[in-house]
């Protein structure tokens, strides 16, 4: 005999436990794309707490689509060793050096691999500020409202989480790096001071700056994959995806260090 009552008691417990866990963590990344989901995945590995809130219902980010709705992606050779890592089988394509992925096994993987090395993933959460602490106003923590209070436009608070380091994974937006510039008023270790902007596809550069330009923008606050690119002015790179995977391990790595 299945009682309803007992069903949504469950529920409703289960989250608000894990919720409750995670008003306190160690990172809080913003943004299930591939990005956050390698980041959190390396992170979650080494016993860091990590938290990603994603503002969509799905996690993958832009995954899924593949290349204009082909639901197939392109990875590197530099990368293979981290779709090999996260379980993903891949074809060699017949020019040397690209490996072609399918883009719904990749999403399933990612996100199976960061939820199973301890990553807690909460849907439906936007990121709408930052919390800032100290003299010199460092990031320390997210302003996060339901996706669907966000989309109604109802007048309803936020509320707050705290962590040691946030990483904005929100892709070309770069959703968290523009609310240290717009709304802090802060500038950002950008040769600009500000989010530059994505420049025009090059995907052999745009692969190479996702990675090299991973890294605290601002103190406490990390970017990663496309949020990257977009802060530092480079090159787009269209459905190639290693630049993501690697840029989510840097800052993973970068962080790593930090709390040590
Ligand atoms: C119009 C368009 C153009 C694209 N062009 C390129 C391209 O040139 N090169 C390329 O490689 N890829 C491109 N893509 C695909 C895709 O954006 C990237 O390849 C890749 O998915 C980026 O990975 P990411 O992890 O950095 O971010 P994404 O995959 O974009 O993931 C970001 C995630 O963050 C979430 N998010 C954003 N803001 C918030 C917030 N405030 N709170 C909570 N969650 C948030 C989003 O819902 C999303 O799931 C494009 C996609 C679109 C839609």
């Amino acid at each position: 005999m299945l009682d309803e009552r007992i069903i949504t008691k469950a529920i409703v417990e289960n989250y608000t436990q894990k919720f409750l866990d995670f008003v306190d963590m160690d990172v809080a990344i913003v943004g299930a794309g591939p990005a956050g989901l390698t980041c959190a995945y390396y992170l979650a590995k080494e016993g860091i707490k990590v938290g990603i809130f994603e503002r969509k219902l799905s996690i993958g980010g832009g995954i899924w689509g593949g290349g204009a709705m082909f639901n197939e992606i392109v990875v590197q050779e530099e990368a293979l060793p981290i779709v090999e890592e996260m379980g993903v089988s891949y074809q060699s394509y017949r020019e040397k050096g690209y490996y072609v992925l399918n883009a719904i096994e990749f999403a399933c993987a990612l996100g199976l691999k960061a939820i199973k090395a301890g990553a807690k993933i909460f849907n439906l959460w936007s990121a709408i500020d930052v919390k800032v602490k100290g003299e010199e106003e460092r990031v320390n923590g997210l302003v996060i409202l339901w996706t669907p209070v966000e989309m109604a436009g109802l007048h309803v608070d936020p509320v707050t989480v705290e962590s040691k380091f946030v990483v904005d994974g929100t892709g070309h937006d770069a959703e968290i790096a523009n609310v240290v510039v717009k709304k802090l008023k802060k500038r950002l270790n950008t040769p600009t001071g500000d989010v530059a902007g994505e420049r025009p596809m090059w995907a052999e550069f745009g692969e190479k700056a996702t990675e090299e330009f991973t890294g605290e923008v601002y103190p406490g606050l990390f970017v990663i994959g496309m949020a990257a690119v977009a802060c530092y002015g480079k090159h787009r790179m269209g459905p190639i995806f290693g630049g993501m995977l690697l840029s989510g391990r840097k800052a993973a790595n970068l962080i790593l260090e930090r709390l040590k």
